[in-house]
């Protein structure tokens, strides 16, 4: 009988492909099963990063990335085939994790666009951890203030050439990836921008000397650390893990404290809406001012959060624009006005100074145009599942999560 109750252990062991990971003492495999991960960047260690998630067996794994499969992508990316050149990294990032995800009922989501504009809070705020899988510090800046704002704890990981660092930062304890940041770093994170917010039309993307190796190792330790926080274990958040492989040379540096930093602004409370960021300005506002939301008066505040531009005045000749767009999807040649547009780069080169620009940061019933009243919420420039700040007549805020949005596609 003993010998016969063996046998049916052993092969039961060996028939769940979580068995050496779970003989781990504080191991938790449901936790994992039911952990919602986010992953900004399918890159080099987004790619790692996701192979990683899957076969540890994570349940809900979310992908978001802009770009597209190149040659040069192929050395790094564990995921991708010579014949994905030029799909998009997400999509093909998210039906190779998987096929690979042992997790039987695994689901896999991936959102093609850019992590900085289109994601809203309400994407953060669902996530039990989001993986900085970046290459640029304008992302990691923008997800530090979404993971703050949301509560959700991130993991940093970079890379450059044999070396990397990773980095757990759990709001709302300090320090947050921005407590520490250099003035270096802050220009860095504006270089797809114009002096004037708005996008440059010609910008040569930094190429980075690095190798698979590296971004292997980096997403390792990433991801370990993922394992850690989601299965309930201590993390050194807010240090530095840092590597240089070229000298083996292995470091934890503890990162600055700023309690004045602005990265650490959070929400006291969301309120869930069903709605979505496809219904119309005027809709949203009659919706709010409901006596039991915001009331009459009702009016959505955009300050601090992105900028919409009405119009602005011609660098060469001085005649104003019309644009009603929010300034990232505004491109610095749209400043220059059809006429004057024949010599377009040469005014750019010249005009360093600011445009003239008429911005409306507040929209209410009574106040904003029926023009504007008539566009989409998408249109202004919110993001799916966005928290949107909206104040009463007394001044007094309310967070609105659009919470029907789903911009995300599962495979
Ligand atoms: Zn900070
Ligand atoms: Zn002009």
């Amino acid at each position: 009988m003993s010998a016969k109750f063996f046998i049916d252990k052993v092969i039961e062991a060996e028939e769940s492909p979580f068995d050496r990971q779970t003989r781990i003492s504080w191991w938790d495999q449901e936790k994992l099963r039911n952990a919602k991960v986010l992953v900004v960047g399918a890159g080099a260690i987004g790619n790692e990063t996701l192979k990683n998630l899957a076969l540890l067996g994570i349940g809900n794994i979310y992908i978001v990335d802009f770009d597209t499969v190149s040659t040069s992508n192929l050395s790094r990316t564990v995921l991708f085939r010579k014949t994905d050149k030029g799909k998009q990294k997400a999509e093909v990032a998210a039906i190779r994790t998987k096929e690979l995800a042992l997790q039987e009922d695994a689901c896999v989501h991936w959102f093609h666009g850019d992590a900085v504009w289109e994601l809203g809070t309400g994407v953060f705020r669902e996530m039990d951890v989001v993986l900085g899988c970046l290459d640029n510090v304008e992302t990691r800046f923008f997800v530090n203030r979404q993971c703050w704002l949301a509560n959700t704890p991130w993991i940093d990981a970079g890379i450059y050439e044999l070396g990397g660092h990773v980095t757990v930062f759990t709001p709302p304890e300090p320090p947050c990836y921005e407590c520490g940041v250099s003035n270096e770093q802050r220009a860095a994170a504006r270089k797809r921008y114009s002096c004037d917010d708005f996008k440059r039309t010609l910008l040569e993307e930094g190429k980075m000397p690095t190798v698979q190796v590296t971004s292997s190792l980096v997403s390792a330790i990433q991801v370990q650390e993922t394992l850690k926080l989601l299965c309930g274990q201590r993390v050194e958040s807010g240090k530095k893990i840092y590597f240089q492989g070229k000298v083996n040379d292995f470091d934890i540096l503890n990162l600055p404290k700023n309690h004045n930093c602005f990265g650490h602004v959070s929400y006291p409370e969301i309120i869930s809406l069903p709605l979505t960021n496809s219904i119309k300005l005027r809709e949203f506002l009659e919706f709010v001012s409901k006596e039991q939301l915001s009331g009459l008066g009702a009016t959505l505040d955009y300050r601090g959060d992105r900028t919409f531009v009405v119009s602005v005045v011609c660098k060469s000749c001085g005649k104003s624009i019309k644009l009603n767009k929010p300034s990232f999807r505004i491109f610095d040649v749209e400043t220059i006005c059809a006429n004057c547009q024949g010599g377009v780069v040469n005014n750019l080169v010249q005009s360093e100074q600011v445009s003239v620009k008429q911005t409306i940061a507040e929209f209410n019933l009574a106040q904003t145009s029926d023009e504007l009243l008539n566009i989409s919420l998408w249109q202004l420039g919110i993001p799916y599942r966005h928290v949107v700040a909206v104040h009463d007549q007394e001044q007094n805020y309310k967070y609105y999560e659009l919470s029907q949005d789903n911009s995300f596609i599962q495979v």
